[in-house]
């Protein structure tokens, strides 16, 4: 969905190059002249990313109209061609996400990556940890201006045990001198299993100790920053970190799953501690769409391509405590854990629910069958593989919409 941004500025050629760069970028802008024109948007709707806001405007020259969109809690960037240290100052105090200087065309392609990190922010949780109230106090209130996800956590200890109930904590932003333990400790604890492109940190201090930056940095924190320090430099070193690891998730993606249907590709479901070590016996399942070459001959290759999608997507919604990943072509390994009883019957029911269901992809009805081989064994991932395709293969000999075990 569109994201709409309200922009207010009163110079014709500013709200036309606005426009153009939002429009380009997928944004959807709303515009006004004036603080009072502002005002009636405002009273319609505030459902906006934020707003983009010209700080002289012809009734209010002195950034009225930013308290105007912060008493109605939108996020606000302010534009402005006043250049002095004061008016920067008195932006700056109020609680405004980024400043920018209109000093050139350039400056307004500047907004989009800002817009473009708001989008992304609701993405991530952000672990604060500091035993100062007031210091977390700020922090979250310069985090959460952004769209961001907060938790606190008094010293270093504090955060391990928050870490540990909450797995989606992407950012670790941490004060070095707690009581019960430090900062630098806390990183060591977290890098013993998390790369700095899994779970990003940013170390902070007052301590004027010189060797501190080097200590955090080679502890693990991707990036350091001395206290107190400029809002302006906070958000910039926080953008670029999570900039870094949102380029990483998204290498990981790429990597790991399977273009077409998002489901876990080969790579991913070896490399998994689950495939690669065992301790007993557990479920392993080969599935494979029946005469699949039929479907594409007779509906062609993209409704085939739409066929699998449902497939996985099914899949996923019958296994969403397994794992589960597209091997090539129509198959499809599910690796499960050891209640066979439990695997077998939700197999069942997933050959039958497909078997009576009727696809509808772009005007053609289409119906489907599947079948699968399934083993329960103390043994390697491969053995299981190898042992499951040859189910798999007696459940075609027989007739096919069937479900062969070992
Ligand atoms: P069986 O019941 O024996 O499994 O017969 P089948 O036709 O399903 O098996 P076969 O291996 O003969 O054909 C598989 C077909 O799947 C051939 C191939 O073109 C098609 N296929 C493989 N990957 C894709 C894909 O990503 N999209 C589409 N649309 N077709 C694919
Ligand atoms: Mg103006
Ligand atoms: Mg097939």
């Amino acid at each position: 969905m569109e994201q709409k941004i309200l922009v207010v500025e009163d110079s014709r050629p500013f709200r036309r190059a606005i426009e153009i760069e939002l429009r380009k970028s997928g944004f959807f802008p709303v515009f006004a002249e004036t603080i009072a024109e502002a005002e009636r948007i405002l009273d319609e709707t505030t459902d906006f990313l934020c707003a983009i806001l010209d700080y002289c405007l012809p009734d209010g020259q002195d950034g009225e109209i930013i308290d105007v969109c912060l008493s109605v809690d939108i996020k606000v960037i302010v534009l402005t061609a006043l250049m002095d240290e004061m008016t920067r100052e008195k932006v700056l105090a109020k609680t405004v996400i980024d400043y920018i200087p209109k000093d050139s065309p350039a400056c307004i392609s500047s907004i989009i990556p800002i817009l473009k990190r708001l989008e992304s922010n609701s993405d991530h949780k952000v672990l604060v940890v500091d035993d100062s109230t007031t210091a977390r106090r700020y922090i979250r209130s310069l985090l959460e201006r952004q769209y961001l996800t907060v938790i606190e956590a008094k010293n270093g200890e504090h955060a391990l045990e928050v870490f540990q109930q909450h797995k989606d904590i992407s950012l670790i932003i941490t004060d070095y001198s707690m009581p019960e333990r430090d900062g630098v400790s806390l990183i060591k604890e977290i890098r013993k299993r998390h790369r700095p492109g899994q779970v990003a940190i940013i170390g902070l201090s007052a301590s004027d100790e010189a060797a501190l930056t080097a200590k955090f940095l080679k502890a693990g924190a991707n990036d350091f920053l001395a206290k107190p320090f400029n809002q302006e430099e906070f958000y910039c070193r926080l953008h670029s970190t999570l900039n870094i690891l949102d380029s990483e998730r998204h290498l990981f993606h790429l990597a790991n799953k399977d273009y077409l249907t998002q489901t876990w590709n080969r790579r991913y479901f070896f490399d998994q501690p689950l495939s690669k070590n065992h301790s007993g016996p557990r479920c392993l399942a080969l599935l494979d769409i029946d005469s699949f070459k039929k479907i594409n001959d007779t509906y062609g290759h993209h409704i085939g391509d739409m066929v699998l999608i449902e497939f996985a997507n099914t899949l996923k919604n019958y296994f969403s405590d397994a794992l589960v990943a597209r091997f090539g072509g129509e198959e499809f390994c599910i690796l499960y854990g050891n209640s066979p009883t439990v695997f077998n019957q939700r197999l069942e029911a997933l050959k039958n629910d497909i078997a009576d269901s009727q696809l509808n992809i772009l005007n053609n009805s289409i119906r489907y069958t599947i079948s699968a081989g399934v083993v329960n064994a103390d043994s390697n991932v491969h053995d299981l593989i190898s042992r499951a395709d040859k189910c798999l293969y007696k459940a075609k000999a027989n007739g096919r919409n069937l479900i062969v075990p070992e």
